[in-house]
């Protein structure tokens, strides 16, 4: 087992040097004082954690002195930070959410993610299987990322800020803070005094909502006898939503992938013949109307085939959060502005207006530097900034300081002195 793959040594160097001359700009967040504070070092597994800070320059004192590899903070606010868990004093913590397009199942994920079977020895490529075929479920996994990832998880990103923006009323500039991971992700922060109290039953809701948890066809007016009167189409929350998100997914969805989908007869070939006929149906009625003129008369059918409908059609517009994040009332999320130890990036506050247009793989990049030389074990292919690098495999190149700390903050290289 070589140990130096990722020479840590070669990296904890270069982030202590932009500690040393950028901690200063790093804000802490905000009421410090009822925050706790946990890091990471690069030489060391155990994270230190239970910090507290009085101020601002302590804050910065630390990372300048410590230069962690992983740097992280309470969204929740303590009475007592530095206490064990049981005396902190819980007073309340910000709403956060969590988008990683690890959890994403995506076709990109076969070029750059890796998993190993530590029982027989299998391989393979992407997302590692539930069970091997030696009926085992010990892998290890090596996962990367590339622009697609970061685009599926900022699209993710976008559709929350809209739920959270239209739905909740949350302020785009008061209320929410967005957070580039560093990584793989996102993170969105609410601020807000209506939510700050918030247990984790109620966040479990707000969850719930924003995954479109348990909404029916009849809810929204999709049943054989609704009696509404109009289009749903520009309806508030997700009765609209679910009503556009019907009709993006007939809109755009191919004759084969409705064949797929296994519905009643009548409703397919509805579904594919007559789509000019259902859309105009759906921007001007009451969506009972679609059912009434575009299925067959068998109820029960109709019903469980809006549904698979309608959940297909949801999953387009819902944002894919972690479940686990948003509910947990004392979890430890990324401290902003600091470096990543996975990637060498920096985790970016970024004006939600501005989303759109972020690009993390110039933006987060910012340890600049000359060509260092890499003998690489494995690397898929990366932009980063306007170039594009890889894929490596058993070789020796020489790549700018970013790339170098991003092949070796995966540990897919190491320093060739
Ligand atoms: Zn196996
Ligand atoms: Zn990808």
């Amino acid at each position: 087992m070589d140990s130096d793959w990722g020479s840590q040594k070669f990296v904890a160097e270069q982030f202590s040097k932009w500690y040393r001359s950028n901690a200063r700009y790093i804000s802490a967040p905000p009421e410090i004082m009822s925050r706790e504070f946990a890091f990471l070092t690069f030489e060391g597994k155990t994270m230190f954690r239970h910090i507290g800070f009085t101020d601002e320059s302590a804050f910065r004192r630390y990372l300048t002195d410590n230069a962690p590899s992983h740097s992280y903070y309470s969204s929740s606010y303590y009475k007592h930070p530095e206490a064990e868990m049981n005396n902190k004093g819980w007073s309340g913590a910000d709403l956060v959410f969590d988008i990683d397009a690890d959890h994403f199942n995506l076709e990109c994920q076969k070029n750059h993610d890796k998993w190993l079977c530590r029982n027989c020895g299998k391989s393979g490529v992407g997302k590692p299987p539930e069970l091997c075929v030696c009926g085992k479920s010990q892998f290890e996994t090596e996962t990367w990322l590339c622009e697609n990832c970061l685009q599926e998880a900022k699209n993710e990103t976008q559709k929350l800020l809209d739920i959270l923006i239209q739905d909740f009323g949350f302020a785009i500039k008061e209320d929410l803070i967005v957070n580039f991971s560093g990584n793989r992700g996102y993170h969105v922060h609410v601020r807000s005094k209506n939510v700050r109290f918030f247990d984790q039953s109620a966040r479990r809701e707000i969850v719930d909502y924003i995954l479109a948890t348990g909404i029916k066809p009849e809810y929204i007016g999709f049943t054989p006898r609704g009696r509404g009167a109009k289009s749903i189409l520009g309806d508030e929350g997700w009765r609209g939503r679910a009503g556009k998100a019907m009709y993006d997914f007939i809109d755009s969805t191919p004759p084969e992938i409705i064949r797929s989908l296994d519905l009643g007869r009548t409703l397919t070939q509805n579904l594919i013949e007559k789509k000019t006929d259902i859309l105009k149906t759906l921007e001007n009625n009451h969506p009972s109307f679609v059912i009434q003129k575009f299925a067959s008369k068998d109820e029960e059918r109709v019903m469980a085939d809006l549904e698979k409908l309608l959940t297909k059609a949801i999953k387009q517009q819902s944002a894919d959060i972690d479940t686990v994040v948003t509910t947990d009332i004392h979890r430890l999320i990324r401290l902003p502005n600091t470096l990543h130890g996975k990637s060498g990036w920096q985790t970016q506050t970024i004006k939600p207006e501005h989303l759109s247009d972020y690009d993390p793989l110039t933006s987060a990049v910012v340890l600049k530097g000359t060509d260092i030389r890499l003998f690489v074990r494995w690397a898929p292919k990366i932009r980063i900034g306007d170039t594009v690098y890889g894929p490596y495999e058993g070789e020796e190149v020489s790549v700018p300081l970013p790339v170098a700390l991003f092949l070796l903050c995966k540990k897919g290289a190491k320093v060739v002195n």
